[in-house]
C-alpha cells in the first residue's frame, strides 16, 4: 500500500492541488492528514472539505482547534491570530463540526499520526532537536510516527540499541529493528527554504519512505490573500519558503 501523509495545508488550495496532481502521478492508495488544514491562507472551506472527503485518517492541529474555539489563539503571533480569526469567520458549520471531531492522535495500519509530538499531543511542542526526537520515541508504538507543526521536513531513526540519528536526503528504506519519527513538512507553508509544497509517501510493501515536493503557482495564492486582506508577511513568506 502507498500512503501519502500530508500536513499543514493551511488553507492553501493551489499547493494542495499540486500535491493531488503529484499523488495521482505517483499512485497513492490512501491519504493520512497530520493536522493544520486551516489558518494563514485564503481557502479554509475548500481545503477542509478536501480533507474531510479524502483523508482516511486525520488528526487536529493547533490552528484547526483555534479556528473552532477548542483552544485560544493567545500563543499565536499577531499575523497568525489575524489569519485564524478570518479563517474562523469563513468556515461552514459542517466543517467546524468536522474539525471539532478530530482526534489529537491516531494509529492506522500500524502508523501513528500526531500534529506536534506523540509525547504531549495537546501541548503543541516542537520537535526541533535530536534530543526532542529521542524523548518522543517512547510515546508511540510501531515503526512509523508522522508529525508536522514545524513545517520543516526531517527523518529521524532510532536503531535497536536506542541510538538516534537524522537520515540525510529525502528517502529512506526501513531497516530491521529501526523505528522512525518523521516530520513530513508542510503542504501550504513550507519553512525549510524550499517554497514547493511538501508531503510524505510511505510504501508499505517496499518499506520505503520519501519526501516529495510539488511546485505550485504561489502568486495565485498570494493574490487571493491580498484580496481577502490577509497579512502581507504571511503572503511574502510563501515565496521564500520560510
Ligand atoms: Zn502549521
Amino acid at each position: 500500500m502507498r500512503i501519502a501523509i500530508l500536513s499543514d495545508i493551511h488553507s492553501n488550495l493551489e499547493a494542495l492541488e499540486a500535491v493531488c496532481h503529484e499523488m495521482d502521478r505517483l499512485g497513492v492508495d490512501s491519504v493520512y492528514f497530520a493536522g493544520d488544514v486551516v489558518g494563514y491562507g485564503p481557502d479554509p472551506n475548500l481545503c477542509t472539505r478536501w480533507v474531510l472527503e479524502n483523508a482516511d485518517a486525520a488528526v487536529a492541529g493547533n490552528h484547526d482547534f483555534a479556528a473552532v474555539g477548542m483552544m485560544d489563539s493567545d500563543s499565536f503571533n499577531t499575523n497568525a491570530k489575524d489569519a485564524i480569526q478570518w479563517n474562523a469567520s469563513q468556515l461552514e458549520d459542517e466543517l467546524v463540526d468536522y474539525l471539532v471531531s478530530l482526534p489529537m492522535m491516531e494509529t492506522r495500519n500500524g502508523v501513528t499520526l500526531v500534529h506536534a509530538s506523540p509525547r504531549l499531543p495537546d501541548q503543541w511542542e516542537y520537535i526541533f532537536t535530536l534530543w526532542d526526537a529521542e524523548e518522543n520515541f517512547a510515546h508511540f508504538e510501531g515503526t512509523f510516527c508522522f508529525v508536522g507543526h514545524s513545517h520543516q521536513p526531517v527523518m529521524v531513526c532510532m536503531d535497536s540499541e536506542g541510538s538516534v540519528a537524522v537520515i540525510p536526503g529525502d528517502k529512506l528504506i526501513s531497516e530491521e529493528g529501526c523505528r522512525y519519527l518523521i516530520n513530513v513538512g508542510s503542504v501550504g507553508q513550507p519553512r525549510d527554504g524550499n517554497p514547493d509544497a511538501c508531503f510524505g509517501l510511505l510504501d508499505t510493501e517496499l518499506s520505503e519512505f520519501s519526501l516529495v515536493r510539488a511546485r505550485y503557482e504561489i502568486s495565485v495564492t498570494q493574490e487571493k490573500m491580498f484580496r481577502e486582506g490577509l497579512p502581507q508577511a504571511l503572503s511574502d513568506r510563501l515565496s521564500e519558503g520560510r
